[in-house]
């Protein structure tokens, strides 16, 4: 059987990351993933996703997104290209919805620069929007979007030339503890480790079992559109934006067109909603896009954004994995002596946290500690309650 000092379940998002964090500390790593790096069946599909840091979540969340910032901009001085684009966020929200004064509440607290708008101030800055008097609106300007294919295939390209075995379409069946580590069985082969890592998305329920009642998987849509302005909505003149509607519990949230040119992925203004869809078991088959999926985007563009929806020009699923209240779950699992971390749960807002998960699990799986401050994501929440 290999030896290695750390195996890594699943190279996604957060795996990819560690893998790489780890190498670069000189640790022995396998990792391991059931498809491609990266690919379509689970939660980093879809060419952009939003980082901010005034968090309308939690400010628990704001320290985190600091020392995430600090680490998207070494890793872009490391691999020599943009890979956080700073378009700004607007958000528009009623003064007393949970958007807006969420967004206020971190940023006073964290001194997070953001410019505020009054409807008719923001009607003609940001034409694109159609917005009546319950709206207040508001910029935060060092906030913008990141890219999860790119920014995965580059995590597994360092992790290999740190010195990372990965191994692709290589599924994990089970782990066992044994001894002073873990012993890991794939499709394939089996696999010894001091230490594990399960990064593994939407199927952290199947290899964590205890923790399967409190996370939950639901398929979520995304759309890019034919907006009927072009140029109004292209990454030269348009931000990326979140827009919370009284008595609607979601989000509606889009960015600028990325031109085909300098960018992979779909052609068109994107647009999407944030709360919970279909729920599924992702190893089922994925059920169609809901028609009312379709119309809630319609009627929302048609109100709100008139000029962006000509026609719909694409569409694509992608898995989100609710924790009980939405808040990650990143710790040592319980009661495996710090031999065995997670990282799960991360309910539709996970990316922008990516080089900081991948250092923070490389701590505890390396160090035994961390000096981050998640306490407020542990496992024990669940697991010892
Ligand atoms: C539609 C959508 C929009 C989003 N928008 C944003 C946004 O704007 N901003 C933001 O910050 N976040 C956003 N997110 C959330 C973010 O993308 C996720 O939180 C993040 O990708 C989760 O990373 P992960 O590593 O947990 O999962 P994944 O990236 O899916 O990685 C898990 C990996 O584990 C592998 N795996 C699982 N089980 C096994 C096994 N047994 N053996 C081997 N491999 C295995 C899987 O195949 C997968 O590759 C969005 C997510 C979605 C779906």
């Amino acid at each position: 059987m290999q030896h290695y000092d750390l195996i890594v379940i699943g190279l996604g998002s957060m795996g990819s990351a560690t893998s790489y964090y780890a190498s670069k500390r000189g640790a022995k790593v396998l990792g391991l993933e059931q498809f491609q790096i990266p690919h379509e069946n689970g939660s980093h599909t879809g060419q952009s996703r939003i980082i901010r840091k005034a968090y309308f979540e939690h400010p628990n969340y704001v320290p985190l997104l600091q020392r995430a910032y600090d680490n998207w901009a070494r890793l872009e001085q490391v691999v020599g290209r943009q890979l956080f684009y700073r378009t700004g966020l607007l958000y528009h929200g009623t003064a007393d919805g949970v958007l807006l004064k969420g967004v206020r509440a971190s940023s006073e607290q964290y001194h997070v620069p953001l410019r505020a708008y009054t409807p008719e101030q923001a009607q003609k800055r940001f034409p694109q929007f159609q917005l009546d008097t319950r709206f207040e609106s508001l910029l935060e300007p060092d906030a913008g979007f990141i890219l999860p294919e790119k920014t995965i295939s580059i995590f597994y390209e360092l992790a290999l030339k740190a010195g990372a075995t990965l191994h692709c379409n290589e599924a994990v069946q089970t782990w066992t503890r044994k001894g002073d580590g873990v012993e890991v069985q794939t499709n394939k082969a089996s696999y010894y480790a001091k230490r594990l890592v399960i990064t593994a998305g939407a199927w952290a329920r199947d290899l964590i079992p205890a923790l399967r009642p409190n996370l939950r998987v639901t398929q979520q849509s995304l759309f890019w559109v034919k907006p009927k302005d072009w140029e109004a909505f292209s990454l030269a003149n348009f931000p990326c934006w979140n827009m919370m509607l009284p008595d609607d519990e979601g989000l509606f949230y889009g960015f600028p067109i990325l031109p085909s040119n300098r960018f992979d992925g779909q052609i068109g203004l994107k647009i999407a909603y944030h709360a919970p869809e279909q729920l599924i078991e992702p190893n089922e088959a994925r059920p169609a896009i809901q028609a009312k999926e379709y119309t809630r985007i319609q009627n929302f563009a048609a109100t709100y954004m008139p000029d962006a929806l000509a026609s719909i020009l694409a569409s694509k699923t992608c898995l989100y994995t609710y924790s009980d209240n939405e808040d990650f779950i990143i710790d040592h699992l319980p009661e495996q002596g710090g031999v065995v971390s997670i990282a799960c749960g991360f309910s539709g807002h996970g990316f922008k946290f990516v080089p900081l998960v991948g250092e923070v699990l490389t701590d505890l799986a390396l160090e035994g500690k961390t000096d981050a401050p998640i306490g407020f994501l542990s496992a024990k929440r669940y697991l010892m309650a």
